[in-house]
Order: structure tokens, then sequence, then C-alpha cells
């Protein structure tokens, strides 16, 4: 089943259940300064889970657009994980609660997607013996494939606020996808037991002394990975090899004239460049243009650490816009503002490619050049920060550079170059008086100082 007929399905169950059925919302939250990117399907309905606004109908579904910048390292190393990727999610503000909601995911992958029952196995939180007797009782689930998991893996809360017990689907794909230790179970980080489906129930409100009332108006939250469950439904075992990503590889291939699923290097980059190329597309077609800040930073390093790739796996000039039509030609049946936005799309990839490709080569001289003379395993700080300021090198992608030589870079020691950097830009300033002409030499000048660290960045990881 293709993946766009997967999405299709999916809003239509929940549309036969009364739901309402929304345009995913754009990946730059509106209102939300807290929040850098959206990260999940219930980012956007926010008010309406704090009970801050209502609407007509409680209920909605939607397959909404989600940039996870903390699963960035996990990209091309494990096979579940993206920067961009859709959440496929249906939502109660209110109104139906854990019953319906485990009752429709369960007739959804067993009544319309036909997936094999012997394969799923459930976990919940091991207080929340509601959730637990509803899949035993209800759905027949036996207790030896229903998992009790603690806060860690089932219980979702962000600071305060509304929060609850969760419970997750999980596909197993079988014992070669595993890590064979032998307490292997669902929730296990490697790829064996699949996590496809989180349903949150949303039943507290958790106050600054940590005490959890339960809310008048429950919830329901759910979040579906569709790239996940488009690698059951086509009995691949990694997302990178769904009809909705391979043929990115397909054409970074043809490009490079490598091969996918012979060297394990290759294939990590050809799925480092297919997932950045769809959030990159996605990003810039909801308006983020690159920049040294914010999200605009997290767009520049994933155009960097792409183009990077790229050249590991020797493809000669620009590429990333010639990608880019890939994925319209993809995802443009759905997503029409990447048709609509197409030409200006490959325009701003195409600027940013070539603005690093200046500077890159010598970057990468001056790496390697560091890492031959390194004696020790920390590299320090500061030829980072050079690296960074002067020849554009996101960290991440220095480190990234340096782990394939078991090497780590002294971050404190980069973070307060960055900061001296910072104050000598804000000296230039206060030299320079308080006119209008400031702001002009401190953009030419200094731009990484509006860097906002990565703490800031990391703001997605949050929901993670
Ligand atoms: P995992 O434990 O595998 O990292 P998660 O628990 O962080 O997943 P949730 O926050 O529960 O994920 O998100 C809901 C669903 O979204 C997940 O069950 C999964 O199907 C999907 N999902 C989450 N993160 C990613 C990602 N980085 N790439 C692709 N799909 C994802
Ligand atoms: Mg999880
Ligand atoms: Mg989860
Ligand atoms: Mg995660």
């Amino acid at each position: 089943m293709k993946t766009n007929e997967i999405r299709s399905k999916f809003l239509n169950f929940y549309e036969n259940k009364g739901h309402d059925i929304l345009k995913s919302a754009p990946l730059i939250p509106e209102k939300d300064p807290t929040l850098l990117l959206i990260g999940a399907g219930m980012a956007p309905f926010k008010d309406y889970f704090t009970g801050n606004k209502t609407r007509n109908n409680p209920k909605v579904a939607t397959a909404q657009k989600c940039i996870r910048t903390g699963d960035i390292e996990n990209v091309g190393v494990t096979a579940r994980h993206h920067t961009f990727f859709e959440m496929l999610g249906n939502f109660s503000f209110g109104d139906y609660f854990k019953e319906k909601a485990i009752t429709w995911s369960w007739e959804f992958l067993t009544g319309w997607l036909k997936l094999d029952k012997t394969n799923l196995y459930i976990s919940v939180y091991y207080e929340d013996e509601e959730a637990y007797n509803i899949w035993k009782d209800k759905i027949g689930i036996s207790p030896s494939k229903i998992i009790k998991l603690g806060k860690k893996d089932n219980f979702w809360e962000i600071g305060v606020g509304p929060c609850g017990p969760s419970s997750e689907i999980y596909y197993d794909q079988g014992e070669e996808l595993g890590c064979k230790s032998a307490d292997c179970k669902p929730g296990c980080e490697c790829d064996r037991y699949l996590e496809i489906w989180n349903l949150v129930f949303t039943q507290f409100n958790k106050d600054e002394e940590g005490n959890y009332t339960p809310l008048a108006t429950k919830n329901i939250d759910t979040g579906m990975g569709l790239e996940r469950i488009a690698a059951v439904m086509q009995g691949v075992k990694t997302n990178y090899e769904i009809d909705a990503i391979m043929p990115i590889i397909n054409k970074t291939e043809s490009l490079s004239k490598q091969r996918y699923g012979q060297d394990a290097k290759v294939d990590v980059s050809l799925k480092v460049i297919a997932d950045h190329i769809r959030a990159v597309s996605f990003m810039i077609a909801d308006g983020v243009m690159p920049s040294n800040e914010g999200r605009g930073y997290v767009l520049r390093r994933l155009i960097r650490k792409a183009v990077r790739h790229g050249i590991l796996l020797g493809i000669k000039g620009n590429f990333l816009a010639d990608l880019m039509e890939v994925v319209e030609d993809i995802m443009g049946y759905h997503y029409v503002e990447l048709t609509e936005k197409k030409d200006y799309i490959k325009k701003v990839i195409s600027i940013e490619e070539e603005r690093f490709a200046q500077t890159l080569e010598q970057g990468l001289d001056l790496l390697n050049g560091e890492i031959k003379k390194q004696k020790g395993s920390t590299f320090d700080g500061e030829t980072a920060f050079k690296l960074y300021d002067t020849y554009g090198f996101p960290l991440d992608m220095t480190k990234e550079i340096l782990k394939e030589h078991n090497l780590t870079v002294d971050e404190s020691q980069f973070y307060k170059s960055l900061e001296e950097q910072r104050n000598r830009a804000r000296k230039a300033r206060q030299d320079e008086g308080s006119f209008g002409v400031e702001n002009l030499s401190f953009l030419k000048e200094v731009p990484p100082t509006q860097f906002t660290g990565y703490a800031s960045l990391d703001i997605t990881s949050k929901l993670d």
C-alpha cells in the first residue's frame, strides 16, 4: 500500500468516526514563541488541550508535517528516525477518551490496514490499569503482549500543564533487526519492536509543586509516524525504503554513481541526504530562510550536512535542487505548497549550497590537517569555532566528522569562543554609538552573533 493511500485511509477512517479533517499546520508554529518548529501533531492544538480555545466539533484528525532536530543524530543510523516526518493523529478535546481511542486505533490497524495481529505489541503506563484492562478485556490482547513501562516511555508531560499516561503500539519486525539482548522488548532502543503509534491520554494537570490533579476535560492526543506504518505495510525494514523516500535515494544513486545497500557508509550518506532534502524543502516552503539563528540555522545545518554527504558520495557540483524536484514529485500530490513554490524552494537551496561550496573545501582541508596532528581524543573547541565562524561548519557537522575519527570536540571551549566573539561584537557596536548604522555593520561583520545556541535549537526535542 502506497504512502499516499495510507494517509488518505487514516483521514477517511477518522472522518467516518466523526472527526473534522484539518490540513497540516505550517512547520513554523503560529503564535507559540516557546516552540522552534512543530514536532508533533498535537503542537498546533495546545490551546484546545488547555481549554483556552474550543471548537464546535471537539474531534479532529490530521496528517501533520513535523521536524525533530533532536533526532538528527539518529538519521541514517536507526531505521526509523527522520528529521522531517508526517505524523498521523486523531485528537479529542474533552470528548471521547481511552476506550474509543484504543478501540479505533486497533480497528484501523487490524481492520483497515489488515496488519497481522500476532506481530503487534502494546505498552501501557504501569499505573494505568484502565488502559491495561481495555487492551486485555475489550480488545482481547494476551497479557504477555502488554508491557508495563515507566515514565520515560509511557507518560507524556512538558513542564507544567496538561499531561498524562500513554499507550504505545509496536510492530515486531523480527529478530534480525533486534539488539539480541535478553531483555529486548517493546520500548527497547533498537529497531526490532517498531513503535508505530503513541496514544496519549491527557487526564492530569501538573502544577508548579509537581502535584497531579485530574483534569475536568480529558483529552486524547495520538501520533502515528506515517513513514513507519508505510514501512510495515510495504514490508521493508527501514523507513528509507518506502515509496515516498526511496526515489530520492535512487536519484542520488544516479547522481553519485553509488549503489544503495552495498556499503554501510554510503547508505548513511544516501539516507542523510534523502532525509535532509525533505526537511529542507518543507521548511523553505513554510517560510524558513537559511540564517545563523533559530529555525533558519536549523535549515542551514540541514543543507550543509547534506552537501557534505554529497561530497562523501563523490557528487560534483550542486545537486540538492535536483533532489527537491523528486520530493515535489512524490509529495506535491498532498502538499501543494511544494508544487506552488517549487522554483522558489530550488533557488533558496541552490544559493545556500553555492555559498557553502565556496568555503567547504578549505574548511575540510583545515579540519583534516588538524585531525592528522591530533593527539588524544578531544579536539580543540577553538578550531571548531573557527570552522563554524569562518568556514560555515555547523558544530554538529564538525562533531559528525570528528566522530568518524573517534574524536569528540571540546564544546565548552567552542561556546566560550562563541561568547567571546559576541562580546567583541557588542563592544564594537557600543563603540560605534547607537545609530542606525550599527545594525548594518553588525550584520555584515559578525553574522554568528545572533546564533542563539543549541539550547534553543533543541526545544523541539522536548517533544521526543
Ligand atoms: P521513538 O521512541 O521511536 O524515538 P517517540 O516515542 O520519540 O519515538 P512520539 O513522540 O511518541 O515518538 O511520536 C509519535 C509517533 O511519531 C511515534 O510513535 C513514531 O511513529 C513517530 N515518530 C516519532 N519520532 C519520529 C522520527 N524522528 N521520525 C519518524 N517518525 C517518528
Ligand atoms: Mg518512544
Ligand atoms: Mg512515543
Ligand atoms: Mg524519539
